[in-house]
């Protein structure tokens, strides 16, 4: 590893999570998409605000999601043009959970597991969303890119979602942000552009921002 690298560990909590929604939530893995999908328009809207009063910020005129799976590379590259995040904002967001919503989910579904109720766990998703880690179901590895809107500065945030995650120098062209998948051997489906249409048709039909698939490659 290269002396630029740090070395974090997750929160107990994220830790907790991630157990969860990679062993428990199978069944429902394709919300994966819907879940990056989202954050990847959450962040091109934050930054449409943000350039409300900062003109520096302003939205290329071609902003969407891109959604690029690659065969030969076996991974899945979510882009988005938004608000991005700062070295700080990876680890924070990233890293721990700061959202009562997603204790409140961890809460929830350990408590259903308890009672063996596993029937409840799409309504458990759609009442609370998985969020980020839900990539955890379908990726083996994963890695975002990102660079603040206003910054030059890009960072690396990387994990196998066990335990624990890397930080480090990157670079990124424009600001935005890039969740590259690494995929799961079982995962290959998602390397289809027409599974991905499938998926993204079912869950991001009300995505004001436009999503683009790339056709497949390799
Ligand atoms: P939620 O969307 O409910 O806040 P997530 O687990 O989906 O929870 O995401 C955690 C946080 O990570 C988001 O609140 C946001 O701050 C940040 N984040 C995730 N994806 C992106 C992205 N593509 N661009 C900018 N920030 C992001
Ligand atoms: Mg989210």
């Amino acid at each position: 590893m290269s002396e630029t690298v740090e070395r974090h560990e997750f929160g107990a909590e994220v830790g907790r999570l991630l157990d969860l929604v990679v062993h428990a939530l199978y069944s429902d893995r394709e919300i994966f998409l819907r879940e990056l999908v989202a954050n990847a328009a959450d962040a091109t809207d934050r930054r449409r605000f943000e350039a409300l009063t900062n003109e520096a910020l302003a939205l290329p005129s071609d902003a969407r999601v891109l959604i690029a799976p690659d065969k030969a590379a076996r991974t899945l590259t979510i882009s988005d043009a938004g608000i991005g995040m700062s070295k700080e904002d990876l680890a924070q967001n990233l890293g721990t959970i700061a959202r009562s919503g997603t204790r409140a989910f961890s809460q929830a579904l350990g408590e259903r597991a308890a009672e063996g109720g596993e029937d409840q766990r799409p309504s458990l998703i759609g009442q609370f969303g998985v969020g980020f880690y839900s990539a955890f179901m379908v990726a083996d590895r994963v890695t975002v890119t990102s660079r603040r809107a206003g910054s030059e500065e890009a960072w690396t945030w990387a994990s196998d979602g066990k335990g624990s995650y890397t930080l480090e120098p990157a670079s990124r062209e424009q600001p935005g942000t890039d969740i590259v998948l690494h995929m799961k051997e079982d995962a290959d489906e998602y390397l289809e552009s027409y599974r991905l249409d499938h998926v993204v048709r079912k869950w991001a039909d009300n995505i004001a921002v436009p999503i683009a698939i790339r056709d497949a490659e390799g």
